[in-house]
């Protein structure tokens, strides 16, 4: 496959804009549902997090809009202020889905084991493989591109190792959902919907960097 570095930019930039536009879309659409549990994303939480036996873990209130996240070092799962008080099919999909994350840490789920394991190296390689590889390029030195494609290979690990650690989490979530047993399938499936749909962009992320590689493969090869 021989495409040029613009096409390159193009395609990855059309497969992301679209990722974007499909989780906002989702989201924002399930977010104007009412869940019928009538409890916000930090109840739901609480609630999925306690019947797992995680008292300890806490949950925050944080700024910005789709910055929910866990953190295992401190044990806080953080969810955006919309999810955190909202009622929707959205916030309590997005609550649970990072408490998901929580059960992950608390039962040594191995893939979220492996991908905390490599967060300083790949963030390390993350930094310095452009640099690596533009310093090849410039000075015409095949041996520090192939460096700067091995260090790239380890932010694609990180990004495949992501994948299922984000789909589990998503599963545990949707699992608990369902437990409740006070949601309408209508609205299971559109806590679905926009678990599906925000792990697509990880999806996205990691054929991004994919294509990457391979241009990069073929273009040492041409040169
Ligand atoms: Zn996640």
């Amino acid at each position: 496959m021989n495409i040029s570095y613009l096409t390159l930019i193009i395609i990855t930039l059309v497969i992301g804009l679209g990722t974007q536009a499909l989780i906002r879309g989702a989201y924002k659409k399930w977010n104007r549902v009412a869940v019928s549990t009538g409890i916000t994303g930090a109840e739901a939480a609480r609630r999925m997090l306690d019947a797992h036996g995680l008292h300890q873990v806490s949950i925050q209130s944080v700024s910005g809009s789709l910055t929910d996240h866990f953190d295992p070092r401190s044990n806080v799962v953080s969810l955006s202020q919309d999810v955190y008080s909202g009622r929707s099919v959205s916030a309590t999909a997005i609550a649970c889905h990072e408490c998901g994350h929580a059960v992950q840490h608390a039962q040594g789920y191995v893939p979220a084991k492996m991908r905390g394991a490599i967060v300083p190296a790949v963030n390390f390689a993350s930094n310095i493989w452009i640099f690596v590889l533009f310093a090849g390029l410039f000075m015409q030195m095949l041996g520090l591109i192939y460096l700067s494609i091995i260090l790239y290979l380890a932010v694609i690990a990180f990004q495949l190792v992501t994948l299922p650690v984000e789909f589990d989490a998503s599963r545990r979530a949707l699992g608990y959902i369902k437990t409740l047993g006070q949601l309408p399938d209508q609205q299971v499936g559109g806590a679905r919907t926009v678990l599906r749909s925000a792990a697509l962009t990880y999806v996205a992320a990691a054929l991004t960097s994919l294509l990457y590689l391979v241009w990069l493969l073929g273009y040492t090869r041409s040169n």
